[in-house]
Parts: C-alpha cells; structure tokens; sequence
C-alpha cells in the first residue's frame, strides 16, 4: 500500500510541468494528467502556422520529459470535474484520489459572446488550430493564382489579423515575410508581394503591456515590412469574405478571405467548475481568484495555477497570462508543498519576478523589455532567438529548431509549407 503524499496536477503544460519537475525529491508520488500527450511550447505556435516549423519542433512527449523522474505517472485523460471534499479528480471514466491537487489548464481563445466569428477566424491555441490557420494562408495563395476575377484575387490575398498583443503582431509580420519573400517566384499568375496585411487593435498601441516607445518601434518595424496597422480600430463583424472594422465614427468593410483571431482568451472550463465545487470566485474571464498562496480559499490544499488563476501584482492588476509566471508559480506550489510535509509553517505568499517579455516582428527585428535593458531591431532579435531556444523543453528540439531557423535565416525558405487536413 502506497503511503507517500500523492500530489495530482492537472495540465502539463508551463504550470503543471515545472511543478511536477520541481518535486522531483520531494518524499512524494506525482500523478501529472493531460488530455494531451505532449507538452506545448506555445510562443512558437505561430511559427507552425506559417510554415516555419513543423509540430514535433514545438511539442515533446510528457512521458518522455519526465521518462526518469520516477515518481511522477503521467496519465492520458480528460478531467470532467472535481469532488473537493472528498479529495477526488474526476475523469471521463475513472476518478482519481489526491492529497493535494495543482490545477493548470490554461486558457483558450474568447470571442467576447461572438462564437459564429470562430469560424471565420479561427485561434491560435493548439496545434490543430496552427495547422489550419497553416492551411488558410497557403491556400489563399493557391486560390488567388487559380482566380480570374481581380476583386477575389484581391479578397483572397488579403489577410486581417485581430489583436495587436505580441500573437498577432508575431501572425502579422510572419505573413509578411512569406507574402513577401517566401513565396517570391513560388506562382505565375499573381504576386504575392501583392498581398494586403492589416493588424488591428483596439487600443492605441501594439503590444499594450509594453511600453510606448517599444510598441511604436514595433508598429513602425510592421509598417516597414508592408504592414497597414490599425489602433484604435473595434471589429464590430467577421464574415467568411469579409471584416467589419469601427474607428471612432468611421466604418470600414474589408474584403478578405483570411482572417486570424489573436484578441483574447477566457480560462479553461473547468476554472468555473473547481470554484463552483469550492464557492471561491471566478473573474470575468473565468479565472479562479486564489490566495496570496495560490491555492483555493478554504481548501489550502488544492492550488491553481498559471494562466487560469487571477493573482494581482503588487498593483492589484492580475498577473499577465505569460509562460513565466506560470512556471513560477508551479515551482513556488512545489517548493510550498516540501515545506508543509517537512511540517515548516509559515510561507511568504507567490511574488512574480518579470525577468520581462519580448516579442518578434520579423527577420531580424524583435523589441525585447527587461527592465534594465532594452533591445530592439537586430540585437531584440538575436535575444529572442536565444531565449525561445533556451526555453523549449528538449535538447532534441532545440537542435532541431535552432538548424531549420538557420536555414530559414539564409534561404528566407519555410519548409514545412504543406496545406494539410480538410479545408476550403
Ligand atoms: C499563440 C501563443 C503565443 C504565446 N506567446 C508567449 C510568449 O511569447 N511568451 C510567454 O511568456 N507566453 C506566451 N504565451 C502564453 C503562454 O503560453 C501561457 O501563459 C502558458 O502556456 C500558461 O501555462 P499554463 O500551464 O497555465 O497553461 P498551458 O500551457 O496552456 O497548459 C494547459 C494544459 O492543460 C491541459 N488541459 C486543459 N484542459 C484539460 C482537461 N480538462 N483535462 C486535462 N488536461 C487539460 C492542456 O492540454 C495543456 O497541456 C503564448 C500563448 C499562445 C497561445
């Protein structure tokens, strides 16, 4: 009969995985549920979704990363539910019992209440969504060649990307590059450089949670590689042809084919359900309000974490969705759970290091904020490079990403452009 203090975590994504690592000496038994079987490095996802880089660069196996943590069961699963009281996660056909439990299932994309905008553009979330926004872009191309009427060539070498946050600026500026220089020579009828690319966003800058002199350096660098940025701007309709854009008293419709949604996100389902089975809160967006500790109010042994909890900052804000406060919390739960089975007491609540944030725009141009130091241009760039590669979970990838951006950094080339799965 096993008598260690088993831990269950749910998602092995940034939260879920670095905390199941982080009690690999812990005198405990893991039990890390996922409904997939992989880890998904998501900032790179956009790079699947133009051709960049194929799945496996960006995704390992859970079991294979944790193949020698020997207290750590991975298990394939869907979680339905949990019984609080009764210490138990629920799963489509068969129930779990914890000690103490780390829930980290993320988010996924929101459409403010407009779910038939889904369809025409889709997220950037999985690997599934990647490869069929993948398959929207090359296809416009192929469709644009095959098209004899100029007003549908038009539409189907126009691309709208909703929501200026590091995603769609990352979107805009890869459609760009392939607009631009991929694809140069690829077709006989059209010309890609032709394409129209718009980037809207509601506020008055890109990248809102950078400051405003990198997020102008940003918008600029855009504009620079083609790129027609629109702030202030509302989407008020998606249609499968065409995007209805607000800007103060002015509308504009604009006929395009593809349209990709990078505008917001809402917790993970089961954010409602834990708080339902633990009466704590939930915020507009479905995420758990935790305590300075991260766990659930009167249930300190079940903790949340990741983007799926709302823990302020220092400002009262909530934490930004980002890898990194993910991964801390994950190892603060972890190093927290040591010190109640070592019976040490007291515990300083979770405070968020922001090491800072970065983002591509293209070739050799990134802005990067750490606070002390600011890049931008070529240096951004390099440092973005070096720190995604760092980032990835697996030596494997590493290799193999850093060989195929090499590559693509002396041919321009993207090689996994292949339109796959069922589309137009
Ligand atoms: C396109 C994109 C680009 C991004 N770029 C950056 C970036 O450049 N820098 C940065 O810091 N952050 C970036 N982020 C945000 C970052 O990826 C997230 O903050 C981070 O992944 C959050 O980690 P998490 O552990 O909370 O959730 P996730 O990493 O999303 O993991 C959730 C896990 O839970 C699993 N799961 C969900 N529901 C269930 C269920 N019911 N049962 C079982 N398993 C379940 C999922 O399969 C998944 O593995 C980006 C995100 C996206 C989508």
């Amino acid at each position: 009969m096993e008598t260690r203090h088993h831990v269950v975590i749910v998602g092995g994504g940034f939260g879920g995985l670095h905390a199941a690592r982080a009690l690999k000496r812990a005198p405990v038994r893991v039990t890390l549920i996922d409904r997939r079987n992989f880890h998904l490095f998501q900032p790179l996802l956009y790079q699947v979704a133009t051709g960049g880089l194929s799945p496996a660069d960006i995704a390992s196996p859970l079991r294979g990363i944790l193949s020698h943590q020997k207290n750590v069961h991975v298990v394939l699963g869907e979680v339905t539910g949990f019984d609080l009281p009764n210490h138990i996660v629920r799963l489509a056909d068969h129930a779990i019992h914890f000690d103490s439990l780390i829930v980290a299932t993320g988010v996924r994309h929101h459409y403010f209440g407009n779910t038939d905008w889904e369809h025409h553009a889709p997220g950037l979330k999985t690997i599934e969504d990647a490869l069929a926004i993948r398959r929207r872009i090359l296809y416009a191309f192929e469709a644009a060649e095959r098209e004899t009427d100029p007003a549908l060539v038009q539409a189907w070498l126009t691309f709208v990307v909703v929501g200026g946050g590091p995603t769609g600026v990352e979107m805009a500026g890869a459609i760009g590059e392939i607009a631009h220089f991929t694809l140069r020579n690829n077709f006989r009828s059209i010309d890609p450089s032709q394409a129209r690319i718009y980037l809207v966003e509601g506020l008055n800058q890109v990248l809102s949670n950078y400051r405003p002199k990198l997020a102008a350096r940003a918008a600029n660098d855009l504009q620079q590689m083609g790129i027609d940025v629109h702030l202030n701007t509302m989407v008020t309709d998606i249609q499968a042809d065409h995007v209805v854009l607000k800007s103060g008293a002015s509308t504009q419709e604009i006929q395009a084919k593809t349209i990709i949604w990078a505008a917001g996100v809402q917790a993970s389902p089961l954010g409602k359900q834990l708080a339902g089975a633990a009466d704590a809160e939930v915020d507009r967006l479905g995420r758990v309000l935790v305590e300075p500790d991260m766990s659930l109010p009167n249930y300190p042994h079940v903790f949340v974490i990741g983007d799926l909890a709302n823990r302020p900052d220092v400002e009262g804000q909530p934490l930004p969705g980002v890898a990194l406060v993910a991964i801390q919390q994950g190892k603060y739960v972890a190093r927290l759970l040591i010190k109640r089975l070592n019976n040490e007491s007291t515990s300083p609540p979770f405070r968020y290091i922001n090491l800072g944030s970065m983002a591509t725009i293209g070739r050799a141009r990134a802005v990067a904020d750490m606070g002390w130091l600011r890049l931008t241009g070529y240096w951004g760039w390099l440092a973005w490079l070096f720190v995604h590669l760092m980032r990835l979970v697996g030596y494997e990838n590493r290799i193999s990403v850093f060989v195929q951006w090499a590559y693509n950094y002396v041919t321009r080339n993207r090689s996994a452009r292949l339109i796959t799965g069922e589309g137009e």
